[in-house]
């Protein structure tokens, strides 16, 4: 192991353990107040709501993949795993140290093949190549992703056959009924074939063959096929840490009203990796990132802890977007389809709006 690493700091060191959409930004908004460290295994952030536009348009990736040094200008970046913690330190895979005088733990989902940014971006192109090369396309499940994704190979390829199959009962089970009976009814439109309770061998699928056998025994032909399977919770590395014991059972880091964990004065959770009852969105999570920055500072500063500010969970609202123009949005009262909120969320996926609140041109990317 190597000698901990002291960056100096005078009580300000501030080391952030995952930069994705809640890790990026507190490291950014503290960068100038604090001596920031950002861990994260990859070289990049990448915007998880506009993977599935750069499928179907590759050149999109550009803008959601941003790499760390273009938004922490005054912090350093750390590319690697963190694998444990102290009261005092991160230890990292590579066998480094690193000090903290606040810690904030902000891991998410685990990415367990990491690729460089020119890796993802080629990956990209090769999904965008395999969708223009078949005549019918199958996306195996009916979560947001696997809606999304049929939605936009419907919009943009509307020569192709496509088919969703999900072994679910209805689309989109994460919010209410309505929401899914109009998302079918919108797919059924756009000429997707969807079948609900019926699942698919997943370990016999291949694209070599292009018969799949439901669990119903129906025949679905297809050239090839999409499976959106979702990252793990990153929790599993916190059992050999100083945290082991403030999970849930989901694994879901235990935190207070002002983000702390509990029972710790110097360590915040933020994002996804958080047991906060609230549905786990990308805008939740910036949120949290900006109450803890708030927080950070306010201790760092020596107020008083009372000043804090505090977290209170969000009732429901989400918006799954269905190609370029339309969307299915679930709001505490409501739920629309079609124009209006496609309007808010459809065209541009909040990728401008996310680059801009990194302080990045919403447009441009300079590389
Ligand atoms: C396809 C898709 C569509 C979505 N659509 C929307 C949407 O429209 N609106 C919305 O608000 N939300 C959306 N979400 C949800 C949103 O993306 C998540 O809520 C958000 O990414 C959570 O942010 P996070 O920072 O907590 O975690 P993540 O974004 O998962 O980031 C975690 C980071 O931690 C890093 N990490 C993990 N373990 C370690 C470790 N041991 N050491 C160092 N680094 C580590 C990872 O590499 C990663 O960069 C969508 C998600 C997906 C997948």
């Amino acid at each position: 192991m190597e000698k901990a690493v002291d960056f100096g700091g005078g009580g300000r060191r501030v080391v952030v353990i995952g930069g994705g959409v809640a890790g990026s930004l507190i490291a950014k908004k503290l960068q100038f107040i604090a001596d920031v460290t950002l861990i994260d295994l990859k070289e990049y952030f990448e915007i998880p709501w506009a993977s599935l536009r750069g499928m179907v348009e590759p050149s999109f990736a550009e803008r959601s993949l941003i790499n760390h040094k273009d938004y922490l200008t005054n912090g350093r970046f750390v590319a690697s795993r963190a694998i444990n913690i102290t009261n005092s330190d991160v230890l990292t895979a590579e066998g480094r140290l690193v000090a903290y005088d606040y810690l904030v733990i902000a891991t998410g989902h685990d990415d367990r093949f990491p690729k460089i940014r020119n890796e993802r971006l080629a990956e990209y192109q090769a999904e965008n190549e395999k969708i223009k090369a078949a005549h019918s396309i199958m996306v195996v499940g009916g979560g947001p992703s696997d809606v999304e994704l049929a939605a936009e190979i419907a919009v943009d390829f509307p020569e192709k056959k496509v088919t969703l199959v999900h072994d679910g009962p209805r689309l989109l089970e994460f919010i209410g009924p309505k929401a899914s009976d109009k998302t079918l009814h919108w797919l059924k439109n756009k000429n997707v074939e969807v079948k609900l309770q019926q699942s698919i061998e997943l370990d016999r699928i291949s694209n070599e063959n292009k018969t799949y056998i439901t669990s119903s025994r129906e025949t679905i032909k297809a050239d090839c096929h999409f499976l959106c399977i979702g990252k793990p919770l990153a929790s599993a590395w916190l059992k050999e840490t100083i945290l082991k014991d403030s999970t849930d059972g989901f694994g879901r880091l235990k935190v207070d009203d002002n983000l702390r964990i509990k029972g710790r004065k110097n360590i915040f959770a933020i994002g996804d990796i958080t047991d906060i009852k609230e549905i786990k969105q990308g805008y939740l999570a910036q949120k949290h990132a900006l109450i803890a920055a708030k927080n950070i500072k306010i201790l760092m500063d020596g107020e008083k802890e009372s000043k804090m500010a505090t977290y209170k969970p969000h009732s429901i609202k989400v918006i799954v977007s269905l190609g370029r123009q339309d969307a299915v949005a679930q709001f505490q009262f409501t739920t629309l389809i079609g124009l209006v909120p496609g309007f808010i969320k459809s065209k541009d996926l909040f990728v401008g709006k996310t680059r801009k609140q990194m302080g990045l041109d919403p447009h441009i990317v300079d590389y």
